[in-house]
């Protein structure tokens, strides 16, 4: 049995981009001084604020919450609110939500939930049924509105979001390989605030996907780790197969484009600014939105005329 490259208890992890056998206590150790270091990186000052927290109920949002709670639960001034938005997809989200509602009481967090139902009239499962749109597409579009209604609800100054580092780099290799100097110039981590838009920050960043399931179970958390049913997004499947096969080749290779993210973005002319307000719902529209609703109103009455 190999053992801690730093005592000798059995390792339970080798990560390959360091080289590093870790034990269960050095690991969880490593990760919760990772996950301090993003935050400073990313500009994060708990004092008097209210901190939102993206909450699915999966792996990586509930690991986020519980290490969120750890940080600030010192800070006095700084509240957290964990923002959950319930799509409408039965058969999975109902079981997450139930996950996210047992570690806030646990943790003795407040809990908003915001449904597509309440938002539209339907849930996404109805959506889905009534055109050819993908339901990546259409839930994307809804849950970037939901949760910035959620953050508004709740006075929220951050919203911080549980992707970790195979999410990250994955959208960092399709925005490279469609040249979207936009979306390049949008992503997060927000160090400063956005017109119209909650800044995002994203703690487990820099944390490998198989890492946030380990640290999970090593910490005892409750985790939904059932995949959506909607979730064939073919592009997608296809660049985390490419991205995996980067660092398969070159370990640390999602580190990198993380790192490459971080150094080009100062460099990309940010677009997208406010041009009003929805017409329908009263929520910022973008001027790459077009027209005088925002995507959201305008997705759905596409699919509900028809
Ligand atoms: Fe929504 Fe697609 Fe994610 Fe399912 S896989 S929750 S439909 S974005
Ligand atoms: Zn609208």
């Amino acid at each position: 049995m190999t053992s801690c490259d730093r005592c000798n208890r059995p390792s339970v992890t080798y990560l390959r981009y360091s080289g590093q056998h870790l034990c269960s206590v050095h690991y969880l150790d490593l990760l919760r001084r990772r996950i301090g270091k993003e935050l400073r990186k990313q500009k994060f000052k708990p004092r008097g604020t209210t901190i939102g927290l993206a909450l699915s109920g999966g792996k990586d949002s509930v690991l986020m919450t519980r290490l969120l709670w750890e940080i600030v639960r010192s800070v006095k001034s700084a509240k957290l609110v964990a923002l959950s938005v319930d799509e409408g997809i039965s058969d999975y989200r109902p079981t997450s939500m139930e996950i996210a509602k047992g570690i806030t009481r646990d943790l003795g967090i407040d809990h908003d939930i915001f449904s597509f139902r309440e938002d539209t009239g339907h849930d996404l499962d109805d959506l889905v049924e009534r055109t050819n749109l993908s339901p990546c597409g259409i839930c994307g579009i809804l849950r970037r509105k939901a949760l910035n209604v959620l953050a508004a609800r709740n006075h929220c100054d951050i919203i911080c979001t549980g992707h970790n580092l195979d999410d990250y780099a994955q959208t960092v290799m399709m925005n490279v390989l469609s040249a979207d100097l936009d979306r390049m110039a949008r992503l997060g981590p927000h160090e400063r605030p956005l017109p119209g838009f909650v800044p995002r920050l994203m703690p487990l960043r820099s944390t490998p996907e198989n890492e946030t399931y380990l640290a999970a179970l090593l910490m005892g958390l409750p985790i939904h780790d059932r995949e959506c049913p909607y979730s064939i997004d073919v592009r997608r499947a296809r660049i985390r197969d490419l991205v995996l096969l980067a660092e398969e080749s070159q370990p640390g290779a999602r580190h990198s484009l993380l790192n490459f993210q971080d150094k080009v973005r100062p460099l990309v002319p940010r677009t997208g600014s406010v041009s009003g307000n929805c017409g329908l719902c009263g929520e910022p529209i973008f001027n790459d939105d077009g027209g005088k609703m925002c995507k959201a109103c305008r997705v759905i009455s596409d699919i509900l005329v028809r």
